[in-house]
């Protein structure tokens, strides 16, 4: 394999294109728009219907489990009022997802090619070659 499991997650955590690591994933100047495909190496990164569902559940599940969860416990157990505890809640919950958009993407990219690196353009042609011989 030309790019290795090691080199996705390097990649995914840079926020990079898992295939050829050029800095493509979002259009240049918008915050929240998604490349199609990467302008360098042309590797889809909407792989199909329901796609973008794995980005959504990484930044729901961040939002909740480390910001959500712990300001509730803390309103549960009297240590903050309940409403600077909705307040808090509230603001996380529409800054948290804003926030993590970016890297929800990468990473749910980074998962999915890390345990289907075969998937990667650069990874076939490999394959095609290792046949060859
Ligand atoms: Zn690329």
């Amino acid at each position: 394999m030309n790019v290795t499991r090691t080199r996705i997650i390097t990649r995914g955590l840079a926020g990079h294109c898992p295939n050829c690591g050029g800095h493509t994933l979002f259009k240049p100047g918008a915050l929240f728009s998604v490349n199609e495909q990467c302008a360098r190496c042309g590797l889809k990164f909407d792989r199909g219907e329901g796609f973008f569902l794995g980005p959504w559940v990484f930044n729901y599940t961040a939002t909740v489990v480390v910001f959500i969860v712990p300001v509730v416990l803390l309103c549960v157990h009297g240590v903050i009022a309940t409403r600077t505890a909705l307040a808090a809640a509230g603001a996380a919950a529409i800054l948290v997802p804003m926030a993590l958009y970016r890297l929800s993407w990468s990473w749910w990219l980074m998962t999915y090619f890390y345990f289907l690196p075969q998937k990667l353009p650069e990874n076939q042609d490999a394959l095609h070659e290792d046949e060859e011989e």
